[in-house]
């Protein structure tokens, strides 16, 4: 069923509306009616003068020369004066001829007035051809009628018709400007509260709705302060709710954007983290993929997920595109996985790399294995070299096995927080390597100042000792080893120099990872596990240190702690 929509009117237009119809209404009603009473009782008093009248001439008529006395009677011609004969015959008229006029007996008028005394009628006179009023009084012998124009009544009538439109001109004028002033008076207030309605539902919330003194206009007032400060709490309660899952979704470790249609509807710090700016529309969302990603899930309403390679340096973001049900809203969840996928490719190659490591040692055994089972039938006095082979590459095995175990060691548990002299240990391991030193030839050297750190004594001590052994092993007879420690700009600095085979430039920022060796085709006497330095670096690392290294090729290596 369709409603006509309701034309809008202002409310002085509709009072003043009101107000004219039924005024004029009413005006219309007194107008008719007050002409209807004033006529007749005009007419009543015309027909009383008039029948006083001929009372009183009724008695004067002379015996004789009767049309003679009507006439003079008459002169002021404002009057008709008629006798009549009792069958009817008109004896005198000032008006007309006696003789030309017709019988007279069946006027109502004289008909009563020769039959029950006064009588009266008005009527358009078939003599004069105007409306006349006549009143017949009964004579000795007949009857006398005074009559009158009834254009005599017209000119009171409309002097008084003149007064009351005067009357309700003035009654209309004065209701018009009561009618203003009411209005007046009532719409102030109202335009007040309607203007305090628009604001408060503009959101301004501050604004009170004013007090008048009309107690209508005020009860939608109090009510309207009364709406105001219900939603003021609400409002307060729905931002209190928004700021929590605000802090909720920036607290999450996850990037999250929530699609509406092309616009961006929500964004999460994390993801402004991760993707710089994150624009108002989903075609200006940067990389490009997550809009396709959203296309998808918005067309097929599921779930899809993909890892994006942006940015330099190059970053791997994993998102996840949900279509949100029933609302056509497309929530987008961004991780940043760099850090995860590269520790899986780095544990994908660990592995890869020590069973190469530990393939090598072992083939070598099996091989050597095989050597010593013929040399023992054909030619026994080689079977000692193939047991010293064996030997080699069993040690070599349990020193990778050894070093494994220490980095798996030091990744699953952080270093404890002992009280650690460091002096002490540098003392102690080079102590250690003398022996190992002498019989290559090489000279080791110690200056240290007494250190304190606070640390795993048996990590630190590991570090030092790699450090060292590496610093021995690739020096010739004839060249020294140099250990210093000491203080400088607030940090610890141990370093171990040597004048040994030195390090190309191109392996330096490789020497650290594991299983990276500079020459693998080194004699396998001094073949190392490729984990000494990358053990180093881990230990310093864990103590909030770093490593360094200066090599020259020839010359030597300085290798430092700083801790
Ligand atoms: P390795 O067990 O092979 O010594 P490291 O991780 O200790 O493994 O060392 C990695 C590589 O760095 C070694 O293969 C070696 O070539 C080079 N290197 C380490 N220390 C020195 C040094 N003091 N002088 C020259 N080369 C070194």
């Amino acid at each position: 069923m369709s409603r006509r929509p309701k034309r809008h009117h202002r409310l002085a237009t509709r009072l003043l509306v009101a107000y004219a119809i039924t005024f004029l209404l009413l005006m219309v009603l007194v107008g008719f009616v007050g002409n209807q009473i004033a006529r007749d009782a005009l007419s009543g008093q015309l027909i009383d003068g008039l029948e006083r009248q001929a009372t009183s001439l009724s008695r004067l008529i002379p015996d004789d020369d009767v049309q003679e006395w009507v006439e003079t009677v008459t002169a002021d011609d404002k009057i008709r004066l008629t006798v009549v004969a009792t069958d009817g015959d008109v004896v005198a008229d000032s008006r007309a001829d006696p003789a030309q006029m017709e019988n007279h007996a069946d006027r109502p008028e004289i008909f009563e007035a020769l039959n029950d005394g006064v009588g009266d009628d008005t009527r358009d006179s078939d003599t004069t051809g105007f409306s006349q009023t006549y009143v017949a009084v009964p004579t000795s012998d007949g009857a006398l009628r005074v009559s009158v124009a009834e254009s005599a009544l017209e000119a009171t009538l409309t002097q008084f018709r003149t007064r009351m439109l005067l009357v309700m001109g003035i009654s209309g004028l004065v209701g018009i400007t009561a009618v203003a002033l009411v209005t007046r008076y009532l719409s102030g207030p109202l335009r007040q509260l309607s203007d305090t309605a628009t604001a408060i539902a503009a959101g301004d919330l501050d604004r009170e709705p004013p007090m008048s003194s009309i107690v209508e206009v005020d009860q939608v007032g109090k009510a309207l302060a009364a709406m105001k400060h219900e939603l003021a709490s609400r409002l307060d309660s729905v931002e209190a709710e928004r700021r929590m899952l605000d802090d909720l979704f920036d607290a999450l470790p996850l990037g999250t954007l929530l699609i509406s249609g092309d616009d961006v509807v929500y964004s999460n710090s994390t993801l402004r983290d991760s993707i710089a700016t994150v624009p108002q529309r989903l075609k200006d969302v940067t990389p490009h993929r997550i809009q396709s990603l959203v296309h998808e899930a918005r067309i097929n309403g599921v779930m899809v997920r993909s890892d994006l390679e942006t940015g330099v340096p190059e970053r791997i973001l994993h998102v996840v595109a949900t279509p949100v049900t029933g609302s056509g809203q497309v929530l987008v969840v961004v991780e940043d996985v760099t850090q995860k996928r590269r520790v899986d490719a780095m544990r994908r190659d660990f592995v890869a790399n020590a069973s190469h490591e530990l393939k090598t040692p072992v083939a070598s055994i099996l091989a050597s294995l095989d050597a010593v089972r013929i040399a023992s039938t054909r030619s026994p006095e080689r079977v000692e070299h193939f047991t010293d082979l064996i030997e080699r590459s069993a040690q070599h095995l349990s020193r990778i096995v050894s070093d494994l175990l220490d980095l798996s060691r030091l990744e699953s548990t952080d270093p404890e927080q002992d009280q650690v002299a460091l002096d002490r240990i540098i003392n102690e391991e080079a102590n250690r390597a003398r022996d190992a030193a002498g019989e290559r030839g090489v000279v080791i050297d110690v200056e240290v100042e007494p250190i304190e750190v606070i640390g795993s004594e048996p990590d630190l001590r590991l570090a030092v000792r790699n450090l060292i052994d590496n610093a021995i092993r690739y020096t010739e007879s004839g060249g020294s080893v140099s250990v210093t420690g000491g203080h400088g700009a607030g940090k610890v600095v141990i370093s171990v120099a040597d004048t040994g085979t030195g390090i190309a430039q191109r392996h330096l920022h490789r020497i650290f990872e594991r299983f990276y060796r500079v020459d693998e085709s080194r004699n396998a006497a001094i073949r190392g596990t490729g984990l000494g330095l990358a053990i180093v670096r881990h230990v310093v690392e864990a103590h909030g240190g770093r490593v360094e290294v200066d090599s020259e090729l020839g010359v030597g290596s300085v290798f430092r702690m700083i801790l």
